[in-house]
């Protein structure tokens, strides 16, 4: 049978192998596996989300409220914009979808970072554009603003702080990246880590609202995925100008947004104790893996997110290391497919940590 031809080149998507594949294919208890590998907050979600969401499962046989009223206004009431800037997707992938659908076509160009989130490039192959991409591993926006000017992309991606390398950009230098692009470029920063690199550096923090009232080319992207918890329940958000908002609502399907997540994000977002906690815990736990890569000599990306990259350099495989590893009930990132001889590693809780060194040192 022959298929839409976008798709013929596409290579599909490899999520972070699930505890139950690693239970069939290993014969490993489920209490034995530890997961690193998809950037999940390691100490789950508030307990007020489970009880919201414990209380409202008899309303299951209903359609959720397609409105979405009650995230929005939290969303709206967190960001300081107005419901019309809002729209909310099946985790911000979703978004990602309907903006690349939205924008570009077959002849269009895509520009984004050497090494970035990978659904990007999915995305824009679906609509047959032509990603380009930035030479340097770290986000360089004189790179970026040179590509720009010689290729006139429909749409620039910048993720910061970019996943799966975990460096990120100041605010200024987005803003005077962002003066100079025109108004019919859209520029998508996507923000899924902000909330961690807010903590560990405040230069990194954009005003969202300052930010999609100044341009009205920009869109903001953020996840209930990481910080909040709620992986599981796939809920993320675009923020940007009503008339992107607009054009984006016409791409959503209806009902895209589950009624259990849309409680359990609206009530995420009234417990921000539960998220400082949770990045709190991550940057302490974090500095083991620093001391840790010191003392094995290999190098680690300084990173503002939940995540750490380390670089095995001539010391070890990646391919094979994540194996040894796997074998061991242990699922960690290999970044093999970025051509990086590294893998990457969600911080997790210190029992978890503890055992990733344990089994690392043996393997390297
Ligand atoms: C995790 C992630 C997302 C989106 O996650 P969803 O679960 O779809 O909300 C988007 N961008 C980056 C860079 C991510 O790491």
């Amino acid at each position: 049978m022959k298929f839409n031809k976008n798709l013929q080149n596409i290579k599909t998507y490899e999520a972070g192998k699930p505890i139950e594949l690693v239970v069939k294919e290993y014969g490993i208890e489920p209490k034995n596996i530890i997961k690193l590998a998809s950037n999940e907050n390691p100490y789950g979600c508030s307990p007020r989300v489970i009880s919201a969401v414990s209380a409202i499962l008899p309303k299951m046989a209903l359609y959720p409220d397609d409105s979405m009223i009650k995230l929005k206004n939290a969303l709206s009431a967190r960001y300081g914009v107005q419901n019309s800037n809002v729209i909310i997707g099946s985790g911000s992938d979703q978004v990602i979808e309907f903006l690349i659908h939205a924008k570009a076509d077959s002849g269009s160009k895509i520009l984004m970072n050497s090494i970035t989130f990978a659904m990007y490039e999915i995305y824009a192959k679906h609509v047959g554009a032509e990603v380009i991409r930035t030479a340097s591993q770290e986000h360089n926006l004189d790179e970026f603003y040179e590509l720009y000017k010689k290729e006139k992309p429909e749409i620039i991606f910048i993720c910061t702080p970019n996943n799966p390398t975990g460096d990120a950009l100041d605010a200024d230098e987005i803003y005077d990246f962002l003066k100079k692009i025109d108004s019919d470029t859209l520029v998508v920063i996507d923000g899924a880590y902000m909330e961690y690199a807010i903590h560990k550096d405040p230069k990194k923090e954009l005003v969202v609202k300052e930010l999609i009232e100044e341009f009205e080319n920009v869109i903001y992207l953020g996840t209930f995925s990481k910080a909040y918890g709620l992986g599981g329940m796939r809920v993320g958000y675009g923020l940007a100008d009503s008339k992107i908002v607009d054009e984006l609502y016409k791409l959503r399907p209806p009902f895209n947004i589950t009624t259990l997540s849309l409680e359990a994000a609206s009530v995420a977002l009234g417990d921000e104790e539960f998220v400082k906690k949770s990045i709190t815990l991550n940057f302490e736990q974090m500095k083991r893996y620093e001391e840790f890569a010191k003392e094995q000599k290999i190098d680690i990306i300084n990173s503002y997110t939940n995540f750490v990259t380390l670089c095995l350099n001539s010391k070890q495989d990646s391919t094979v290391i994540s194996n040894q590893l796997l074998k061991k009930g242990m699922i960690v990132r290999n970044l093999s497919s970025y051509e990086m001889n590294a893998i990457r590693v969600t911080v997790g809780t210190d029992e978890q940590n503890s055992r990733f060194f344990k089994l690392v040192t043996q393997f390297l």
